[in-house]
């Protein structure tokens, strides 16, 4: 097949479709979303591989692992916070006897582009001592999916691919192998039942074959060709190493650092290297360098673990320096910059001067520029929800006094209704947390308390916050911001349709009066203002919805309906000329 342009996420994806993918699940979450994006569309136009959007990952989890112990290949994709999520089945998952190839993709957002927090998910892995590969290129995100299978199949274990999101979302040329060298779907027997019961006494023994395996996996690491090294005798003052996008920044100022290099050090050539693409760290290519060289520099994107770990691992007179040493940035994302002043490589004359004087150019313009932080798009349903709350807010708070009203938000679009001008919420931590922070505020004696969550959030992980509710006759409001749609990351379809909401919430035990759906719009604003205040006077747990259309959502929808019809005319005015 010819060279394709891919995002690195899809390469993933078209890996796992070449590498006799069964099933993949997956919540969305960016920069992950757009590889079950590719399984899904795939899905939809040929019917298999199984590629699904699950409530949240720990059921995506839960359910690549019902695949796995099948016999058949799975992937499971999340964002970094997705793993937090899906920690419980994720640890367990080590100690299984893993029967078709399991991959957990998960992607950093190094720098915080689009999170709420900095995750370097090699921590994760090494914490479950699995396999984890890091590409630096899309063609190494397509290719290690073969060797992740291959490795998770020969070894019995989950193996993690950790992306970020410059990797994710930055296009490059792949090349596809040859549709002779596809891999078919595993037809093979489920696994072995007393493998996968994790019955203390069962899952001790387990325990002990998975710190057995640590051996081969380390051996499989110091062989790996993900794991090059190529050393170099003549300079023994430096070493580097790298790992993920590292690579590439070390790689782009090559020429310069040679011309350095040669300067300094009498023509010895560059210092030694070694790459890290596959874990866990291949220790005796690193005990290598560390014999080659006193000094070891380590260019990693996202947190310093390899530089952590190479402190206890290697001989105590081996300097190791790079983001803890201060000589690379712990805070944002690598980039050739940083990495060629951590090599000593002064930025070239003519594009030091290009940068100075763009620099000059984009600070006058910035200077006249005004600020433009994130906002809901204009005439976002939020905006009207928000300010609906806020009124009522106001009302409240005059009467009970700031300390006994409390707005907690969560993760989406939404989330902007923290910012000026709507200043609607006063918390945003984790996916679901509304709903938890709003009971425990209001066990603790706030008067007044109020969750406000998306559809997709509230299935996601604040439906077990509401039966905890229920279950307490907490007082608390939870606002359910029904969009119609999973907004914040592309617009995928909610897992369940805005219809079971009601029946739902009822079903957990939510009183029929204190079930509130209210259509927002800017007309209703004082009306649904009053049934807000109306319902936080309530001393016991209430749930009103407030329901429109995400204006994105509205715009696709209508344009594959046009794009529907279309089709549907075309075909009607051929019959009528085949006809004729
Ligand atoms: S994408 Fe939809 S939900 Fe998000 S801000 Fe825009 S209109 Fe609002």
């Amino acid at each position: 097949m010819n060279e394709m342009v891919l995002l690195g996420d899809e390469a993933l994806a078209l890996g796992a479709l070449h590498a006799g993918l069964s099933c993949g699940f997956g919540y969305p979450g960016t920069p992950s979303t757009e590889i079950m994006e590719y399984l899904i569309d795939n899905y939809e136009k040929n019917g298999d591989p199984v590629a699904q959007w699950c409530s949240n990952e720990k059921t995506a989890y839960e359910s690549a692992l019902g695949a796995s112990f099948l016999g058949k290949r799975s992937i499971i994709t999340m964002k970094h916070v997705g793993l937090n999520v899906c920690a419980d089945p994720f640890m367990n998952s080590s100690l299984l006897g893993i029967k078709g190839g399991l991959i957990i993709v998960v992607a950093d957002d190094p720098s915080m582009h689009s999170s709420q927090g900095e995750q370097d998910s090699r921590f994760y892995a090494d914490f479950a001592m699995i396999p984890c590969f890091e590409p630096t290129t899309q063609q190494e995100a397509y290719e290690m999916v073969f060797d992740a299978f291959a490795l998770s199949e020969k070894e019995h274990v989950p193996v993690m691919m950790r992306m970020v999101t410059r990797l994710a979302h930055s296009r490059a040329a792949v090349t596809p192998v040859s549709p002779a060298n596809r891999l078919s779907q595993n037809d093979i027997s489920k696994g072995d039942r007393i493998e996968w019961m994790l019955l203390p006494a069962l899952a001790r023994k387990n325990y002990e074959k998975m710190l057995e395996k640590q051996k081969t996996l380390n051996d499989l690491s110091n062989q790996s060709k993900w794991n090059p090294i190529v050393i170099n005798e003549m300079r023994d003052d430096l070493a580097i190493v790298t790992s993920g996008l590292g690579r590439n920044y070390y790689l782009e100022s090559l020429g310069d650092y040679m011309q350095l290099s040669n300067a300094r050090y009498e023509n010895h050539g560059l210092p030694s290297m070694l790459h890290i693409g596959q874990w866990p760290l291949p220790e005796e290519s690193l005990n290598k360098l560390a014999e080659t060289a006193k000094t070891i520099l380590v260019i990693e994107e996202g947190m310093p673990i390899i530089e952590k770990k190479l402190r206890g691992l290697l001989p105590q007179n081996t300097k190791v320096i790079g983001k803890l040493s201060g000589l690379l940035p712990r805070t944002g994302e690598l980039n050739p910059d940083n990495v060629r002043k951590a090599l000593g490589v002064p930025l070239h004359d003519s594009m030091l001067s290009l940068m100075i004087s763009k620099n000059r150019e984009a600070s006058e313009l910035l200077e006249n520029l005004p600020g433009r932080p994130p906002q809901l798009c204009k005439g976002c349903p939020h905006h009207d929800s928000y300010t609906a709350l806020n009124k009522a807010v106001a009302g409240l708070t005059a009467n009970a006094g700031s300390d006994n009203v409390a707005v907690m938000a969560d993760i989406g679009c939404y989330s902007l209704g923290a910012s000026a001008p709507l200043n609607a919420c006063e918390t945003i931590v984790c996916m679901g947390a509304s709903l938890g922070m709003a009971r425990g505020a209001s066990q603790a004696g706030c008067k007044y308390t109020f969750g406000v969550i998306g559809d997709s959030t509230f299935l996601h992980s604040g439906i077990t916050n509401l039966v905890d509710a229920v279950s307490t006759k907490t007082p608390m409001t939870a606002i359910i911001l029904d969009n119609s749609i999973v907004a914040m990351t592309g617009c995928q379809k909610t897992i369940l349709p805005s219809s079971a909401l009601e029946p739902l919430i009822l079903g957990l035990g939510i009183e029929k009066e204190h079930l509130r759906v209210l259509a927002t719009n800017p007309a209703n604003i004082d009306e649904n203002a009053r049934i807000i205040a109306e319902e936080a006077e309530y001393r016991g747990p209430s749930v009103i919805i407030m329901v429109r259309e995400c204006l994105e959502a509205f715009r696709i929808r209508t344009k594959k309906e046009r794009a529907k019809a279309a089709l549907a005319e075309a075909a009607q005015n051929n019959a009528k000329t085949g006809d004729k």
